[in-house]
């Protein structure tokens, strides 16, 4: 027999009949809540990808103008974002290199950074 809950379907609002564990009205909006989750999981990975291919072109973009040197200042105006990155590396001097993919940098005090390439093993 349905046991009278008053919880409503996340999804679209109805009145949930049936097992007390039951979470969805129907298995439509079981798969429904599923796939918002898993879009919205996408969503937050490719805006993350986006902003590291972003600050990767920046640091290559320098590389290639030939300034290794740059400040901080210009980088934000290229719209480079130092919160992330996907790999770091402290060398036996105690430097800290911070990567986007293989491109990276390294405080150079006074508000310079030195723009720097690593080598990628080739599959
Ligand atoms: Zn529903």
């Amino acid at each position: 027999m349905d046991e009278k809950r008053n919880i409503e379907c996340p999804v679209c609002g109805s009145r949930i009949v049936g097992r007390r564990d039951k979470k969805f009205c129907d298995v439509q909006c079981r798969v429904t809540y599923h796939q918002r989750i898993n879009n919205d999981c996408d969503r937050m990975i490719r805006k993350f990808n986006n902003r590291l291919k972003k600050n990767r072109k920046i640091l290559n973009d320098f590389e290639e103008l030939g300034k290794v040197i740059c400040s901080s200042k210009q980088l934000l105006f290229m719209g480079f974002d130092f919160s992330i990155h996907t790999s770091i590396y402290i060398n036996d001097c105690g430097d800290t290199f911070y990567y986007c993919y293989d491109r990276g940098y390294v405080s150079k005090g006074r508000d310079e950074y030195a723009v720097v390439k690593r080598e990628t093993d080739s599959d």
